[in-house]
């Protein structure tokens, strides 16, 4: 895959998908993932965690057998991979978006003030999702070298829902998605 190429295909998902409500949220795929971003690069976050968090839900983009009417790919966390690594994305990019919802298993699990702040929509998909995490998985959880980064890359997915948030559009982020495909 070319540089170019990464570059048409996140666009061409956007462009195909971007304008569709994000779920049981008021504001659009394409909005989320430009506040997410945004977030990410307001948080001086390096270039593959801002990339991670402008692509963390292709996977509702890319669409599944496995889909909900109102929630989206269940899996969408997981089932994007193949997507990110044929068009390039490093395997750290791979690793943050496929672990953003074990991040909020995690945090479900780990404090209870937490699923109070989750927005209905967000609780809705919980259960589906596995729930809260087991002991077991907490512990693993912890030790993932990505730790960290996926507890940033979650705060950041739950505040890109603002519908007045001014943002970059997709072209602001040619340059990065170019620069990391060619690396
Ligand atoms: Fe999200």
């Amino acid at each position: 895959m070319t540089r170019d190429g990464a570059v048409a295909a996140v666009e061409a998902l956007f462009d195909a998908g971007g304008s569709d409500a994000y779920f049981g949220e008021r504001v659009t795929q394409l909005q989320h993932a430009l506040q997410a971003a945004q977030c990410a690069q307001r948080a001086q976050a390096d270039d593959e965690l801002v990339l991670a968090a402008l692509l963390h839900d292709v996977g509702h983009l890319l669409g599944s057998e496995n889909i909900h009417a109102e929630i989206g790919v269940i899996d969408h966390d997981k089932s994007c991979v193949d997507w990110l690594q044929q068009h390039g994305f490093s395997p750290r990019v791979v690793a943050l978006v496929s672990g953003h919802v074990d991040a909020k298993r995690y945090l479900v699990a780990t404090n209870p003030d937490y699923y109070q702040r989750l927005s209905d929509a967000s609780r809705q998909t919980l259960a589906l999702q596995g729930g809260a995490m087991s002991d077991q998985e907490v512990a693993e959880f912890e030790s993932n070298p990505h730790y960290r980064d996926l507890l940033r890359l979650r705060s950041w997915d739950e505040q890109a829902k603002d519908p007045e948030a001014l943002t970059q559009d997709l072209w602001h982020y040619r340059a990065l998605i170019a620069r990391h495909a060619h690396r």
